[in-house]
């Protein structure tokens, strides 16, 4: 047999597990049905001359430890920190600006609230706690419940000490953190609805939900854990685009000798009472002591799978998998920086190195949602939007710059009319709404791709365009990730193994599941 393990998918965490099973002396291929690897942490010259992070665009949860067990700064890994975070400018042309220091923030906040930024400190203080407890907990599969192993039963019991042991307060904040809504959290700590719209962004980000959804309050926990060069919870640029990450680590796989294989889409995993290997789409047939799968549950177990393989419960678990997505993102050259009315400016300045949010209140983005739940494209879309070339001048031409536009909604599917049709219109909708903040954007636009749920699903091989291999509300989050029995990333077939962000601990840029499947697949390959 030429392989020890094949793995399905050169995105970042299929490259971080062929990584770490070349360390440990295993020969191992990735194989990857796009002519470019990095997945969704990816760069392509989409517009002539520029640079583009086409999908994800801003790291902070990729786990430091991987950076340093695979020496990835020297294979060109660089972060480009952002300072301040964000700028969410207001209709009244008020605007805030945070991540400048704890101290500058609050100075921001009192301008909305003088109670809120006497609170701010202590909101930073109640997340960090819990980030400390629940953080180690991404670096090993979770204990199943369901499990008589006496590993998990120790497991489950340490798990129930270190609850008990972290007292009264933290363990009513976590129960709160993973039931309540993104929206019920901060009306629990703010009374002002700028500052509220601003942090609520990130609990419904990749989430077919609104901010008063019950479980976006954990989607907003999942986008702190992360830190940039030691710094906790914050955001960076990565040099070169996210694909420079995804590329880091490619290089390093090189070096421990893993074969990448590119334009080479699975149609079949091979079973023969085990996983033996692959067929592909030009049907090469390519055969390995262990599969290992980057690609969605859904992708994985539905469609490269015969039904018969599999165990009708699993089967059924993973079929109802929510894979609900609303997000498009618009990725935009432009000829000059958008001007704000509220902090005016076309150089490179404070307003323009972090994320500007365009979504002024709660109701605002709640109501953005209300359009999707009934099957239309929002009136008036939540607007994320980052211009990485303010800080990375390997990006576009000289004076030039690239935008991502991270939007919500967009629903996958259409209660009237079709994608086709209401793609240019949506695409201008968010590019008016734009102009509103900045009088100058729309023709500062030299061109630009806006990518739907059902086009991010095309390119990118995103059941439902679900940006995080499903759904990151509670109930697939942990051992019921991708399914309640199946969380160590091992499957129902005895050789196959999962280790995307359909496992745990899900998605985001984080290289935790390539990892953990690591370990897990060289505890059970010789
Ligand atoms: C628009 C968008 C914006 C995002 N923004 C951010 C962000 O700013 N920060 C962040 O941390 N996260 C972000 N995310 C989420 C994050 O990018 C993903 O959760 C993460 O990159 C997924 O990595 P992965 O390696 O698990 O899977 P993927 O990146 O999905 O990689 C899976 C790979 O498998 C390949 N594949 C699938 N089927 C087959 C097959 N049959 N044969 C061969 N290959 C196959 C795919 O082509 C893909 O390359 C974003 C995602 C999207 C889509």
């Amino acid at each position: 047999m030429k392989y020890d393990a094949i793995i399905i998918g050169a995105g970042h965490n299929g490259l971080v597990c062929a990584a770490y099973l070349a360390k440990s002396g295993k020969k191992v291929c990735v194989v990857e049905r796009r002519s470019v690897l990095g997945g969704s942490a990816v760069t392509e010259e989409i517009f002539p001359g520029c640079k583009v992070s086409r999908a994800a665009y801003v790291n902070s949860l990729f786990r430091p430890e991987i950076i340093q067990d695979l020496k990835l700064k020297q294979y060109g890994l660089e972060f480009l920190s952002r300072r301040p975070a964000s700028f969410s400018p207001f209709p009244n042309h008020q605007y805030l600006i945070l991540g400048n220091g704890l101290d500058e923030d609050q100075r921001e906040i009192a301008k909305f609230s003088a109670k809120d930024a006497d609170r701010y400190p202590k909101y930073e203080t109640m997340l960090n706690s819990i980030v400390q407890y629940v953080e180690p907990l991404w670096k090993k599969p979770p204990p199943s419940p369901t499990s008589k192993k006496l590993s998990d039963l120790w497991e489950l019991a340490s798990l129930g000490m270190k609850t008990r042991r972290s007292g009264n307060e933290l363990i009513q904040k976590m129960v709160e953190m993973f039931t309540l809504s993104a929206g019920d959290l901060l009306d629990r700590w703010f009374e002002s609805d700028e500052l509220k719209a601003t942090l609520a962004t990130d609990g419904v980000i990749g989430a077919m939900a609104g901010p008063y959804t019950p479980g976006t309050a954990y989607v907003l926990l999942h986008h702190v854990f992360g830190e940039t060069n030691g710094m906790r919870g914050v955001w960076a640029y990565v040099r070169g685009g996210m694909g420079a990450l995804s590329d880091s680590i490619a290089s390093a796989c090189r070096d421990l000798g893993v074969e990448i294989l590119l334009e080479s889409g699975v149609d079949k995993i091979s079973i023969n009472k085990r996983a033996t290997g692959i067929i592909l789409s030009d049907s090469r047939e390519l055969s390995a002591k262990c599969v290992i799968s980057s690609a969605d549950p859904h992708v994985t177990f539905l469609r490269l799978l015969d039904e018969s393989v599999l165990p009708s419960d699993f089967r059924d678990k993973i079929d109802q998998m929510d894979f609900k997505s609303a997000t498009a993102k618009m990725n935009l050259h432009l000829s000059e920086l958008p001007d704000f009315t509220a902090l005016p400016g076309k150089n490179a300045e404070i307003q323009h190195h972090g994320t500007i949010h365009l979504s002024p209140t709660m109701d605002f983005v709640e109501q953005a949602y209300d359009d999707a739940k009934y099957g239309r494209p929002s009136s008036h879309p939540m607007i994320e939007a980052t211009i990485p070339s303010t800080v990375d001048d390997t990006l576009a031409p000289k004076g030039e710059h690239v935008m991502g536009i991270f939007c919500q909604y967009a629903p996958y599917n259409l209660k009237e009319g079709n994608w086709d049709s209401e793609k240019t219109i949506f695409a201008n909708r968010i590019i008016d709404d734009f102009t509103e903040y900045a009088p100058n954007f729309r023709n500062s636009i030299i061109d630009y791709e806006l990518l739907t749920p059902p086009d991010i699903e095309k390119i990118f091989g995103l059941t439902g365009g679900n940006i995080f291999h499903g759904a990151m509300t509670p109930h697939q989050l942990f051992f019921m990730r991708p399914a309640l029995g199946w969380a160590d990333h091992r499957t129902p077939i005895k050789g196959l193994y999962l280790c995307g962000s359909g496992s745990h601990p899900g998605g985001g840029v984080t290289g935790a599941p390539g990892r953990n499947a690591a370990e897990m697949v060289l505890r059970d390959i010789r």
